[in-house]
């Protein structure tokens, strides 16, 4: 890739590896473009990977009157549900709890008959429907019946967000782009003219080598450091990324007993309890930021809010020693640009999620704002606005015709689990879990299993994740550190009390079979993903709540 970028002369290069990026190398790439997209860390290892995780309209935005954001994400989630990508994509219901008897009821449900008339007929998932208090405890017995009015239970989509960055981005590599993972851009070319931006030269931060790369057009899909990128260039944005922080907290499934996720009204905004495997993902806050970009950290007063929040209405509280895992990421949402009308005091769960484009030079084109769930709309703006001066015609986009890899055939596949199961010696548990995560392209695990049966042993007991699909990461999903590994392509960073620290030297050790580590540097990988989990915790929770696990793993190092 690293060749690749260097020698080719691309009609687009993007600057961004989440799924905006990953979006936008896509759709450029399938109007037949030629593509490359550099992304200074891992794919997804920005916002891309610490969102809720949830495809959706988004209920609360119809309170704000957001009706064309709330229409154009219904509608993406039926097409990623039905269409792009069913395999990573897939229908959760949640039940909306009423506390006030005569007013919330009709309030919500006429929220409800517009979300789900937005969606229109053919709908992958169902209508909602209204529950009494019985059946609204029949489904969630966790819920403090003290208050309780009746309930809403209503559908929407969830999603692997890292899992599905990387799918993306695949896709657009399998549509000739290439995708090149930690590589940053450090400065914009610009062409004789002196205006035009002409590519960019970039670091490929293994090796510290710089490269430059030449391109027709530039596309920044940056999030939160879009204005880094603009200094690059010496240009202003058209309008400003502020920053807000969201928090989750993952506890386990058994500590708040539902069958259905839930959505919970709060002062500032709502809380989901969103099902998550064996765990629930609880959150979240929006409040600004103003610090590290690359690190943002929850604090004592995030976690507490979501705790006090989850507890007005569970009969068994959470508390803290619940919390195995807390993540935080930030939420580029753009509004006027300096001087241009900015408001800065809007609270930022006010502020819109729509997408802006900017063109501040030729051969510069960025986007920012959205949500996850409307990433392949905002690809296809950006790119328009990245052609439009091309002085050739080129195709209109074509990515609500293109299934992500994994999704063609997948009925079929599915249909067939029990054979393939047979054929490959492996239990049906195993290859669902693999279908659920790879679609299709399952049976490339699966040729690594039959190529080395012991990569079908689990990871680590309790959790699904193979020997196999740590190979797989290396050798078809660009994961070149244990970090890569254990925090993105699998999500034992949050879904293990240990963050994943007992089996990093495991990782560590497939990994460096295949990329050629020597135990100096196998060691070295691990600490690092080590060193990693001490600071999540340490910055998670003050108090030494996952200490232990954390001595024997460094111990075994
Ligand atoms: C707490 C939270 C919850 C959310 N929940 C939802 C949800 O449930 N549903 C939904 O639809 N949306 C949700 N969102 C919004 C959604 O997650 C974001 O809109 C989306 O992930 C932003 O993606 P992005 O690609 O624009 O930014 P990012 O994922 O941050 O990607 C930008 C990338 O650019 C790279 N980069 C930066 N500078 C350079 C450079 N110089 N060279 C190379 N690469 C560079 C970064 O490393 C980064 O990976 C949520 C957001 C948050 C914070």
């Amino acid at each position: 890739m690293l060749n690749r970028l260097a020698a080719e002369r691309f009609d687009v290069l993007v600057i961004g590896g989440g799924i905006t990026g990953a979006g936008a190398a896509l759709d450029a790439a399938s109007r037949g473009l030629r593509v490359a997209l550099i992304e200074s860390r891992d794919l997804a290892s920005g916002t891309s990977s610490q969102s809720s995780k949830l495809i959706h309209g988004g209920l609360r935005y119809l309170e704000q009157f957001d009706f064309k954001l709330v229409y154009e994400a219904l509608r993406e989630r039926d097409l990623l549900v039905s269409k792009l990508a069913p395999h990573l994509v897939k229908p959760v219901r949640f039940l909306f709890p009423l506390y006030k008897k005569v007013v919330e009821r009709p309030y919500v449900g006429a929220g409800l008959v517009l979300y789900d008339a937005m969606e229109g007929t053919k709908r992958p998932v169902p209508y909602h429907r209204h529950l009494s208090a019985r059946g609204a405890l029949r489904l969630a017995p966790a819920l403090d019946p003290a208050r309780l009015a009746g309930a809403m239970l209503y559908y929407d989509a969830q999603v692997d967000d890292a899992r599905y960055t990387l799918t993306v981005s695949r896709t657009a590599a399998a549509h000739s782009a290439v995708v090149a993972t930690r590589v940053t851009a450090v400065g914009l070319t610009r062409g004789a003219d002196g205006v035009r931006v002409t590519g960019a030269r970039v670091r490929d931060e293994e090796s510290g080598r710089e490269l430059t790369v030449s391109a027709e057009a530039v596309v920044v899909c940056a999030g939160v450091w879009t204005d880094l990128v603009y200094d690059l260039a010496g240009v202003r944005a058209g309008y400003r990324v502020r920053m807000s922080k969201g928090v989750h907290i993952v506890v386990p499934r058994k500590a708040v007993q539902a069958s259905t996720g839930m959505i919970l009204r709060t002062d500032k905004s709502v809380l989901f309890f969103i099902p998550w495997g064996e765990h629930w993902i609880v959150g979240t806050t929006d409040t600004d930021f103003s610090g590290d970009r690359a690190e943002p950290a929850a604090t004592e007063e995030d976690i507490d809010y979501i705790l006090a929040a989850a507890n007005r209405v569970l009969v068994r509280p959470l508390t803290r020693g619940d919390v195995i895992a807390v993540y935080a990421g930030l939420r580029p949402l753009v509004t006027a640009a300096e001087g241009n009308g900015a408001k800065g005091d809007k609270p930022t769960t006010k502020v819109s999620r729509e997408h802006v484009v900017d063109v501040p030079v030729p051969g510069l084109a960025s986007i920012a704002g959205g949500k996850f769930t409307t990433y392949r709309l905002m690809a296809r703006d950006v790119v328009d606005a990245a052609v439009a001066d091309f002085g050739r015609e080129v195709p209109a986009s074509v990515t609500d015709q293109v299934p992500l890899l994994g999704a063609d055939g997948l009925a079929a596949v599915r249909a067939g689990a029990g054979r393939l199961a047979e054929d490959y010696g492996v239990t049906r548990a195993t290859v669902e879990h693999l279908l659920s995560r790879y679609g299709t392209l399952a049976t490339e695990v699966l040729d690594e299993i039959r190529a080395d049966p012991g990569l079908a042993r689990p990871l680590t007991e309790g959790h699904p994740y193979l020997r196999a699909e740590v190979v797989y990461a290396v050798t078809h999903e660009n994961a070149l550190h244990v970090e890569d590994v254990l925090v993105r392509r699998m999500r034992l960073f949050i879904e293990s009390a240990d963050s994943g620290a007992a089996v990093a030297d495991q990782v560590g050790e497939i990994m460096g079979r295949l990329l050629g580590w020597n135990r100096r540097r196998r060691s070295a990988e691990t600490r690092r993903y080590l060193d990693l989990v001490a600071a999540e915790h340490r910055a998670m929770v003050p108090g030494p709540i996952h200490e232990p696990a954390l001595a024997v793993s460094a111990a075994a190092v």
